[in-house]
C-alpha cells in the first residue's frame, strides 16, 4: 500500500513532554506526580505518551474510559492505570480481566466491585464539583467497609483560579482522609499543584500542563511547549481588491492581496473560532487567517511573505495561551480538538 504523506502536521517535543512531568513532579514536592492520560493523552496520542513517561518514572496513568485503559495496558502493567468514570456492572468482568484500576465512585459501584471478590480500587470523593465520586454520607454509612482502597482521591472544580472553594474542597477532602483506609490520597490536578504543599498529599494527578498547559499564571516560566501546527499551502493565488473570500464571504478584500490556502480546517480541530482571527507564521512573518474556516481549508494573507511557493510548510499559531485569548477556546479544547489527519511527528 503506498503511503501518502499528510499534509498537516503535529510537531511533538517528547523532550519537552518529560521535562514537563519532572518539573510538575518537583513542584509537588514530597508527593509524586502521576499523568492523565485521558481523551488520547489530550490529542497527543496516548501510547507515545505514556511509552515517555513511564520511561521517566511515572507511575500512575490516570484515563476515562476501559477502552482508554486497554490500548495501553500491554505498556506498563495494568495496575498502574487507573480509569476514573467508574465501572458498569457490564463491563466488570473485562475489567477484572484487564487488571486496571477502577476509580469507583458510587456506593452501587463498591458493592458490586466488593460482590465480585474485591480488591484493590481506587475511591473517588465529591469534596465539591458534583460530578463524580461518593458522599461524606456515603462513607459515614459504610460504602468503603471490606474494600482495599488503595487511593481516596478528589478533583478540584477552579484550582486555575484564586476562590474560596479551593480551601472548602481541601477541608471537605481533608475530613474524608480522615475517615478513610486508604494507602494513598490524591486531590490536586495541574493547577492544584500550585496551590501549595496542603494540596499535594501522596500523589498529584497532572494533565494539561504535561501538554504545555498554563493551567496558572507563572508556570510559563518552566513548563515548555509540546506541540508544534504546521500545514502545506496548496495554493497561492494574487486577488484584487473586492475580491470575496471563503463561505459566505465573511472577507473582502481592501487592497490587491496575496492569499494562500493551507491543507487544514475545523474537522482537524482548527475550529471556526480562528476565523479572521488566527495566525500562520513563516520564518517570523505573521499571515493573517483571513475569511472563515472550512472543513478541510484555511486561507492566509499572504503579503507579509511574497515569496513563499505553493508546497511550502506554515507554521499553524497554537501557542495554547495565545490561541487560547484568539477564540475563546480553552487550552483544553484546543489540545483535545486535534483530529486523526495529521502526521504526529515526535522528536
Ligand atoms: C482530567 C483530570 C485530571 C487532570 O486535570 P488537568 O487540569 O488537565 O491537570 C486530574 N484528575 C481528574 C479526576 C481528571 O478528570
Amino acid at each position: 500500500m503506498t503511503d501518502f504523506e499528510p499534509p498537516l502536521r503535529l510537531h511533538l517535543d517528547g523532550e519537552a513532554l518529560v521535562s514537563n512531568w519532572r518539573a510538575l513532579d518537583a513542584h509537588s514536592g514530597a508527593a509524586r506526580a502521576g499523568a492523565a492520560v485521558k481523551a488520547n493523552a489530550y490529542g497527543l496520542g496516548a501510547r507515545e505518551v505514556v511509552t515517555r513517561l513511564r520511561d521517566a518514572g511515572c507511575r500512575d496513568f490516570f484515563v476515562a474510559h476501559w477502552g482508554e485503559a486497554q490500548a495501553i495496558a500491554d505498556l506498563v502493567p495494568p495496575s498502574w492505570i487507573s480509569v476514573l468514570n467508574g465501572l458498569a456492572q457490564s463491563d466488570l468482568a473485562a475489567a477484572r480481566a484487564l487488571g486496571a484500576t477502577p476509580v469507583l465512585n458510587t456506593p452501587e459501584q463498591l458493592a458490586n466491585w466488593r460482590n465480585a471478590g474485591g480488591g484493590r480500587c481506587h475511591v473517588m470523593f465529591d469534596s465539591g464539583i458534583n460530578r463524580l465520586g461518593l458522599a461524606p454520607q456515603h462513607i459515614a454509612d459504610g460504602a468503603l467497609d471490606g474494600v482495599d482502597v488503595d487511593m481516596l482521591m478528589s478533583h478540584l472544580a477552579s484550582a486555575d483560579t484564586d476562590v474560596a472553594q479551593n480551601s472548602a474542597q481541601l477541608n471537605m477532602f481533608s475530613q474524608a482522609v480522615s475517615a478513610t483506609n486508604a494507602q494513598r490520597f490524591s486531590l490536586a490536578n495541574s493547577a492544584g499543584i500550585m496551590l501549595g504543599a496542603d494540596y499535594h498529599f501522596d500523589l498529584t494527578r497532572p494533565g494539561i500542563s504535561l501538554y504545555g498547559g498554563i493551567a496558572r499564571a507563572g508556570m510559563e516560566e518552566w513548563i515548555r511547549p509540546v506541540v508544534r501546527l504546521s500545514a502545506r499551502l496548496l495554493q497561492v493565488r494574487d486577488l484584487p481588491a473586492g475580491a470575496m473570500v471563503g463561505y459566505n464571504a465573511t472577507y473582502v478584500c481592501s487592497k490587491e492581496t496575496r492569499l494562500g490556502t493551507i491543507s487544514i480546517g475545523y474537522a482537524d480541530g482548527y475550529l471556526r473560532a480562528f476565523s479572521s482571527k488566527g495566525m500562520a507564521w513563516v520564518d517570523g512573518r505573521a499571515l493573517p487567517v483571513i475569511g472563515r474556516v472550512s472543513m478541510d481549508l484555511v486561507t492566509l494573507d499572504l503579503d507579509a511573505a511574497p515569496d513563499v511557493r505553493e508546497g511550502d510548510w506554515v507554521d499553524v499559531e497554537y501557542d495554547l495561551v495565545t490561541a487560547a485569548a484568539l477564540t475563546g477556546l480553552s487550552q483544553y479544547e484546543l489540545l483535545t480538538n486535534l483530529g486523526s489527519r495529521f502526521a504526529r511527528i515526535w522528536r
